[in-house]
């Protein structure tokens, strides 16, 4: 350790001298980050090379996960932790006078995805490494990720995201990978001597896709797999030869479109906005990585294309990538010369398809004369598909045809891509256990009938080496203390700590090491929003994308209800609360704004009642990504998990959370239901409707938001306060939301959970009143925790989906 600090402090040195003429003394934080990052990727170069010549060599199968998100956050740290020189590194740092989170925090986030799905493919792409598995990603390098958030006067403001200012270190542009892109103009069709039907296209818009490859390096294995992004670009130059009747400002515009297509990702991950862009974007991704799919097999392989699965798994993440099915078709009859039923074969035996959600505004349905238009052959091969499976249908279910309609590709002059997705992959899974039933039972269920055996239930996970060992090393360190380091390469081993949940000696570390969390990010809290929390009391935390369905409005109905309570009597005994908040809202979701324009006023509030003197405070931070999350988990001791029952597809924030040794107070809602199946109800704060009871009232219509008004008088001056301008600057504020819960018939169940939520705070408050108590629930779910680490998530995807061989690196 000490040699290899040694070393990295020279290295360092030479390099600003070499690269940058400078002295440690004329350096700045951002001149140590670059030269940093120059010596990390050298130090990966030689086992990125192994790696793929190691698979190339071997001829093993290869899974690519295609995903229009990759939310990776910051790279150099977790480079540094799996080459195994993150300590050393953070040392050589200090003895260069330098501080390491300055350094690290030079890296601006690399924010290309919205959320848990974008996420879910990072953590994903770490564990394939981890685990040795020939698996890489395929995205596309948007120049802005999602937006920026500020809050001004407690609305939020987008601003673009700027990542790429400066260089990026990570990338290494392969212009010799690039392929091109056809999008709209003609197709025609021949028939050849033998009858066969051949189709070739013209006038088509061409679009050069550009790689921009990132190595993914395992935990200290050698392997180092590949995140391919793809960056769109003109053909021709300016400057290059013009074309008849092109002026140089047409030909500038003309290159301005095309590199819209990997222009912006679009901030919005609950419903697609009807954007023809947003579709040129997938049918960008899905053309490009197919292609180079393709051409990598062929390079590797001797066998013909007509065992590309065997060799060759695609994994979709949601359907937004489900085009991929009808091009990789196309490629396979147009350009492969295969016969309809044998490209077909391959197709349905290469694709894969996680399905993220069943909000119906989710789903997503493109109307056909947009596809015809920009991918007049793709569309000629989804029409082909549905044809077939439709007249499949028909021979069995004659008698039923509002099923066939309901199960048809192409419907009322639109395309529904889970369809598509679910007809052509070998498997459909869903990302926890209640989703995956919710699929087989509603919303899939005539092709759960169907096809029984596509279907099966994947749970998420999320890395622990990012998720525990990076963002929170004096948990880290204590737990390696009390079981030994093989939890880093054993997840499941975290176990062993429930030998110690009544060990005082080790609770009491861990009450030290949350407060140090805590304290940590009160530091943080201080800087960024002025505001003084205290570390003892309870953090409980509420952080993900800001939706209806989340619920946040719950919890801030619940501080109201607190606030109101010590307003009628100051002199309560409460346990003093800090609430953290943490939420982008899509920017066209007004609800969404308007709840985070009531955080803030409810925050000002409270936080500047002298009655209240500090038994409450609501903190939101604004710009939710990766690297503030990272700043939040560690510190907190509440993991609220409160969707709508049947909403959540999975989470992934429940998961992380519980590492890190907080509480869950959820619903009985997506990947909540498997943490409880083992925390047990004593370790964690369940309350509220169930998947079966919200369903069940969606069906039979009978739920009441006025009965509960009229009901219970804690809702109704609360609702009260918000149509009678009590909190709003105006009177007009907070009417929206108001009438929203009433008129609308509070879609998500506010009202009608709001009472057991207040009990299941009462009980936290009870439980955290009992320190040993509380502290032997958090290191019971840090114990438990491991179960949900990605690396478990991908060794059953490369088990029951993929068939995937490890790859030991010489
Ligand atoms: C984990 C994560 C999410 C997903 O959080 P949920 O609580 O599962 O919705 C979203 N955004 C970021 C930045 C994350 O790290």
């Amino acid at each position: 350790m000490k040699l290899r600090k040694k070393k990295l402090v020279n290295r360092i040195s030479q390099e600003l001298a070499h690269q940058k003429g400078l002295t440690i003394e004329g350096a700045s934080s951002r001149d140590i980050y670059e030269v940093l990052a120059s010596i990390i990727n050298e130090s990966m170069e030689d086992n990125w090379k192994a790696t793929q010549e190691g698979y190339a060599y071997g001829k093993y199968k290869q899974v690519y996960y295609l995903s229009m998100e990759f939310l990776i956050g910051r790279l150099m740290e977790s480079n540094l932790l799996n080459l195994g020189l993150l300590d050393e590194a953070k040392e050589a740092i200090r003895e260069l006078g330098f501080n390491e989170e300055e350094v690290f925090s030079q890296e601006h986030d690399a924010g290309l995805g919205n959320g848990g799905l974008g996420r879910l493919a990072a953590c994903f792409l770490d564990s394939l490494a981890s685990l040795q598995y020939p698996g890489h990603g395929y995205g596309i390098r948007y120049r802005y990720g999602l937006f920026e958030q500020r809050i001004i006067h407690g609305n939020q403001v987008e601003l673009p995201d700027y990542w790429l200012t400066y260089p990026y270190p990570w990338e290494y542009r392969k212009e010799e990978d690039a392929v091109v892109i056809h999008f709209e103009g003609n197709v025609h069709i021949h028939e050849d001597q033998d009858g066969n039907l051949i189709f070739s296209y013209d006038q088509t818009n061409k679009v050069k896709a550009i790689p921009y490859d990132i190595p993914i390096s395992g935990y200290q294995n050698g392997t180092v797999n590949t995140l391919r992004l793809w960056s769109a670009e003109a053909i021709d130059n300016i400057g290059g030869s013009l074309e008849e009747n092109t002026t140089y400002y047409k030909e500038l515009a003309h290159q301005h479109t095309i590199e819209q297509i990997s222009g912006f990702l679009y901030p919005d991950d609950s419903s697609e906005e009807g954007k023809s862009l947003r579709l040129k974007q997938q049918y960008f991704l899905v053309s490009a990585s197919i292609q180079s799919i393709v051409q990598q097999y062929k390079q590797t392989h001797k066998i013909s294309i007509d065992r590309l699965h065997e060799k060759v798994s695609i994994q979709i993440n949601d359907t937004h990538p489900s085009l991929g099915i009808p091009e990789l078709m196309r490629i396979l009859l147009d350009e492969e010369g295969l016969s309809w039923d044998n490209a077909w074969k391959v197709t349905t035996n290469t694709f894969a398809y996680t399905n993220h959600t069943t909000l119906s505004e989710a789903l997503e349905k493109w109307p056909v004369a947009t596809i015809k238009q920009l991918m007049p052959r793709i569309y000629m091969i989804i029409e082909e598909i549905n044809e077939r499976f439709c007249q499949e249908l028909w021979l069995d279910y004659k008698h039923l045809r509002n099923q066939i309609a309901d199960m048809a590709i192409i419907a009322h002059d639109t395309v529904h891509m889970a369809h598509l997705a679910i007809v052509g992959s070998y498997r459909v899974n869903g990302v926890a256990r209640i989703h995956t039933e919710i699929l087989k039972t509603q919303e899939m269920k005539y092709f759960y009938q169907r096809f029984p055996d596509k279907f099966t239930n994947k749970t998420n996970g999320i890395t622990h080496r990012r998720w525990l060992l990076q963002v929170n090393p004096e948990l880290s360190t204590l737990v390696t203390d009390v079981i030994g380091s093989q939890w880093i390469k054993r997840p499941k081993k975290l176990i062993s700590l429930l030998k110690y949940a009544e060990d005082s000696s080790v609770l009491e570390k861990l009450k030290e090491v949350k407060l140090t969390n805590k304290q940590k990010l009160a530091s943080v809290i201080q800087q960024r929003t002025g505001i003084m929390v205290d570390p003892h009391s309870i953090f409980d935390v509420h952080i993900k994308r800001l939706h209806e369905y989340k619920r946040q409005l719950l919890n801030v109905f619940h501080i109201i209800y607190l606030y109101n309570e010590l307003k009628d009597n100051p002199q309560q005994d409460v346990i003093p609360r800090t609430f953290i908040f943490a939420a982008k809202a899509a920017p066209s979701y007004y609800m969404a704004k308007e709840v985070i324009k009531l955080i803030h006023t409810v925050a000002s509030i409270v936080n500047h009642d002298p009655d209240i003197k500090g038994k409450l405070k609501v903190i939101f931070l604004e710009n939710y990504q990766v690297s503030l999350a990272e700043q939040i988990i560690p510190a907190a001791d509440i993991s609220q998990q409160i969707s709508t029952a049947s909403k959540e597809a999975s989470g992934t924030g429940n998961m992380k959370l519980m590492m890190n040794g907080a509480i869950t107070l959820g619903t009985l809602d997506g990947a909540n239901i498997e943490i409880r199946d083992v925390v047990g109800n004593d370790n964690m704060f369940i309350f509220g409707l169930t998947a079966e009871e919200v369903i069940e009232y969606y069906r039979n219509g009978s739920y009441s938001a006025r009965a509960l008004y009229d009901q219970d008088e804690r809702i109704r001056r609360i609702l009260d306060q918000l149509n009678d301008g009590d909190f709003g600057i105006h009177q007009m504020e907070f009417k929206d939301i108001y009438y929203h819960i009433l008129s609308h018939n509070d879609p998500y169940f506010v009202l009608q959970d709001f009472e057991p939520y207040l009990e299941a705070h009462e009980l936290v408050e009870r439980a955290y009143r009992n320190k040993n108590k509380w502290l032997s629930m958090s290191l019971t779910n840090i114990a438990h925790s491991g179960k949900f680490s990605s690396d478990q998530t991908i060794q059953s995807y490369a088990t029951d989906i993929w068939k995937l061989k490890q790859v030991p690196i010489k």
